[in-house]
């Protein structure tokens, strides 16, 4: 079989973009991403996308309606498809204290259920979305349990490896990409077919094949090697701060080794998003599963420091504007869990509100991406507080950066904006109430520029000199 028609199920930060870019790379294969959310679909058909990625735009505009189509008719697009992606949201499924491990499969479920009731022909389906290892299996499970007779299923695992932020940049110069598959002849043919598409523009030697379960593995071991990374150089940050070394010196000494390397290697207020954390509690889930509880909590031991890193951070800001922050005024700049995205979930800056909130303060919010009725669903959404109007009434939000800061005790950087750095601190700083506080979780700014101005700084994983 060629590849003809792609049907994706999930217009979300993967499907849409990776869906995107194939349509530009593969002029010759038709590309429909569809999902149940009539709202997003309409976003995605419209001038203001559902999400914001640098040029993402550009690639939808150039393909939309030639050879990609964003629609809600999900039943035309699987049975046209000749392979479809799943490409859904697979949270954490949260137990009855709101807390979770497992990662909740049911819209994966769903969405085979869906293809196995729709479809009318053969079909390569392809899971996109981080699943738990094994998670092929049950699908293949529910696909051949219910498929009309005559029509059959191959299953391929083809994780995502995008970051958001550099989503097209990922995607269009790919460190390699992966193909799952069985061992039997039908798996292989799927593999290939699949590689074909990709070798539209991805050279071959950088396309990995494997069998399924190693595929599904790398994925979470990917995110969790990531965000250990991130955990070692946050851990050393708390050393830096009690003796007087400084982390940016370490990181680059260390990462000079090119056994180690430099990247990623920013001391920070923590890791978010929505997959590292949720993909190692699905691994360290999966280890406890499989009887190996060592494995386990050495992975759960990334999550704790990440936790306790946003907790020391956010301490230390009460700490310093002299043990309360109850009715001062804050400013919060960036509330994104990364630059270059309006993607909030699980932002470090989430929590930092929440505490300083709960601490009394009111917060003046500022971020050039997150949209206002985001921040807010955030902050008052019940898993965030008992009392949303006490929230509402707490909390300020801006859409420029120097009317958020002025008549504030200090700015709060949540996110590594590079607008930030360009600001003019003179200005906000003779606005600001003194003494004036700098806290910055992202490592951005010019500390010694800003003593200068007059600014109280602190930064993650150096001594706060007075
Ligand atoms: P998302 O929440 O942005 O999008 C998922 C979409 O799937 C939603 O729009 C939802 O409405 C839709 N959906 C769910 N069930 C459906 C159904 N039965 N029919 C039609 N539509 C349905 O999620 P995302 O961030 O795109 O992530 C998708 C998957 O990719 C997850 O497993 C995630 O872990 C993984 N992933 C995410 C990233 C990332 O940076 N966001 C990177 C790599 C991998």
């Amino acid at each position: 079989m060629v590849i003809k028609k792609i049907c994706c199920i999930g217009a979300g930060y993967v499907g849409g973009p990776t869906c995107s870019v194939i349509a530009l790379k593969c002029p010759d294969i038709e590309v429909t991403v569809v999902d149940k959310s009539s709202e997003r679909i309409q976003q995605w058909n419209s001038n203001k996308l559902p999400i914001y990625e640098p040029g993402l735009y550009e690639v939808v505009l150039k393909c939309r309606d030639k050879n990609l189509f964003f629609s809600t008719n999900i039943n035309k697009a699987i049975t046209e498809a000749d392979l479809i992606f799943i490409s859904v949201n697979t949270p954490t499924k949260l137990n009855g204290n709101g807390k979770g491990r497992a990662a909740d499969l049911k819209y994966v479920e769903g969405a085979a259920r869906m293809i196995a009731d729709i479809a009318q022909s053969n079909k390569i389906v392809v899971e996109k979305s981080t699943v738990p290892v094994k998670a092929a299996e049950s699908i293949l499970r529910i696909l051949r349990a219910n498929h009309k007779k005559g029509v059959k299923f191959q299953i391929l695992s083809n994780p995502e490896f995008l970051s958001e932020g550099t989503a097209i940049d990922n995607l269009i110069n790919a460190d390699r990409v992966l193909i799952g598959g069985e061992e039997s002849e039908g798996g292989q043919q799927a593999i290939k077919e699949l590689s074909w598409v990709y070798e539209h523009w991805i050279p071959a030697e950088k396309i990995i094949t494997t069998n399924t379960w190693s595929s599904e593995l790398s994925k979470l071991a990917a995110n969790a090697f990531l965000a250990s990374r991130i955990s070692n150089i946050n851990s050393l940050s708390a050393v830096c701060e009690a003796t007087g070394a400084d982390i940016s010196e370490v990181a680059n000494a260390v990462g000079k080794d090119s056994r180690i390397g430099s990247k990623f290697l920013q001391a920070s207020i923590g890791f978010g998003g929505s997959c590292f954390q949720k993909d190692i509690l699905n691994l360290v889930y999966i280890c406890e599963c499989l009887n190996l509880p060592e494995v386990a909590s050495y992975w759960q031991q990334v999550i704790d420091l990440n936790e306790y890193q946003k907790t020391r951070f956010t301490k230390k800001i009460v700490e310093l504007l002299f043990n309360t922050v109850s009715d001062k005024k804050l400013a919060i700049l960036g509330f994104a869990f990364k630059k270059d995205t309006g993607d909030t979930r699980e932002s470090p800056a989430i929590y930092v509100a929440k505490t300083l909130l709960d601490e009394g303060a009111k917060l003046h919010i500022y971020d050039p991406k997150v949209e206002a009725t985001q921040i807010l669903d955030d902050l008052t959404h019940p898993s965030f507080t008992p009392d949303p109007e006490g929230v509402r009434k707490a909390i300020e939000i801006y859409d420029d950066p120097y009317q958020a800061t002025a008549g504030t005790h200090a700015v709060v950087i949540c996110t590594e904006w590079d607008e930030f750095i360009g600001l003019d601190y003179e200005e906000i700083y003779s606005n600001m109430m003194k003494p004036a506080f700098i806290f910055d979780g992202r490592k951005i700014l010019n500390h010694d520029k800003l003593a200068n101005i007059g600014f109280f700084v602190h930064t993650v994983g150096k001594q706060t000199v007075y």
